[in-house]
């Protein structure tokens, strides 16, 4: 080959094999030579690549001097997407003699299947969700105009439940509309100056009414006042109502939920220059295994059961997401820990520059 030629050839970023018309691969370049595990030079292309649409796709290329596209999958742990093209080449050589190669080009398509599917998986979680709740209303409805017309006392009951689910309807709503819109920013760096202590009393004065109807105590905990951080101050109340509502939530009875505020934090892999926001409260606490998940979308612990007691209007499962997307515009991180039975501490690190 060529000097230059096998240069770029060698750089091209998607992984390409140049296929003689004996289906023998001549070349393949390093992209080719990482995806896969052993690439057979001089021999024929199904010793490294037995996919039945690649060969035959390339045959086809052989066989009728066409351009072939097609898709396919290498299965493993990780299983990989690839687009394919293939490209006739003729022999410039002594023209008029055929084919002289062809030119079998990948393209990765892991990430946007996968985007696809977490997309698809999406919009499959979000109608079920809205679902369940349409679909008491709607049974609630159809027994209120039928068996229940006549009955004052269910009519109460029934208006009641259907308030709820409606409520929790309208929660779910209010969170999906939230989620896509941190979404959609994430990757623009806020710019606004954030006063944390004034978001945190903001939110205690929101929630001081949920606490008291459990009889708790909310308790912000700082040695000072630590300054402004860069940031949007609309979007960290929301971290911090999030995370406070939650703890109201799921604490006990009783109990107090505390918020410490620390500045500069002196640990690995922590913002030097930062701000640590530590939400404690003591409540039934979260399994082991659950922990990694609580970030996902609709992940709930007890996710059934919840759905069904009294709180369940106010249980999204998006709250959490919501908190780690914001967290990630800010260049943050979130940390939890957990002990079932005793409580749990939520902590947010935002770094001040
Ligand atoms: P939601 O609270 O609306 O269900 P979140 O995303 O805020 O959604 O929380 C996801 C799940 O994490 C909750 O359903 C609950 O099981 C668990 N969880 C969150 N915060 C706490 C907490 N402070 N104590 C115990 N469990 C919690």
């Amino acid at each position: 080959m060529d000097n230059l030629f096998s240069i770029v050839f060698q750089h091209l970023p998607n992984p390409t094999l140049i296929i003689a018309s004996d289906r023998t691969i001549t070349y393949a370049n390093t992209a080719a030579k990482s995806v896969f595990d052993s690439i057979f030079i001089g021999k024929d292309l199904a010793l490294t690549l037995r996919h039945p649409e690649v060969l035959n796709a390339v045959d086809r290329s052989i066989a009728d001097g066409t351009s072939e596209e097609g898709e396919f999958s290498i299965p493993g742990p990780l299983s990989l997407v690839f687009e394919l093209h293939t490209v006739p080449i003729p022999d410039t050589q002594s023209p008029g003699s055929g084919l002289s190669f062809v030119l079998l080009s990948l393209l990765d398509k892991t990430k946007i299947a996968r985007a696809e599917e977490m997309r698809a998986d999406f919009v499959a979680n979000a109608s079920h969700e809205l679902r369940s709740p349409l679909t008491a209303i709607l049974g609630f409805i159809e027994t209120l105009q039928g068996p229940a017309s006549n009955d004052a006392t269910a009519r109460v009951r029934f208006l009641g439940i259907m308030d709820r689910e409606a409520e929790r309807m309208n929660r779910l709503i209010d969170d999906l509309l939230r989620l896509s819109r941190v979404e959609i920013d994430e990757h623009v760096r806020p710019r606004g100056q954030v006063d944390v202590i004034a978001c945190i009393r903001n939110v205690f004065e929101l929630l001081e009414p949920r606490a008291k109807a459990k009889n708790m105590s909310l308790t912000l905990i700082a040695d000072h006042h630590p300054g402004p951080i860069n940031g949007d101050s609309d979007q960290l109340i929301q971290v911090f109502r999030n995370l406070i509502e939650n703890a109201v939530h799921y604490g006990d009875e009783g109990t107090e939920v505390r918020v410490v505020v620390e500045e500069r934090i002196d640990r690995p892999n922590i913002p030097e220059n930062g701000i640590a926001v530590h939400v404690q409260d003591k409540g039934r606490g979260i399994a082991k295994q659950h922990i990694p998940r609580l970030t996902e979308r609709f992940y709930r612990v007890d996710g059934a059961r919840t759905r069904h007691n009294s709180s369940a209007s106010i249980s999204t499962g998006l709250g959490l997401a919501i908190v780690k997307h914001i967290v990630n515009r800010h260049r943050g991180r979130l940390k939890i820990e957990s002990e079932v039975n005793s409580g749990s501490t939520f902590s947010v690190f935002l770094p001040t520059e």
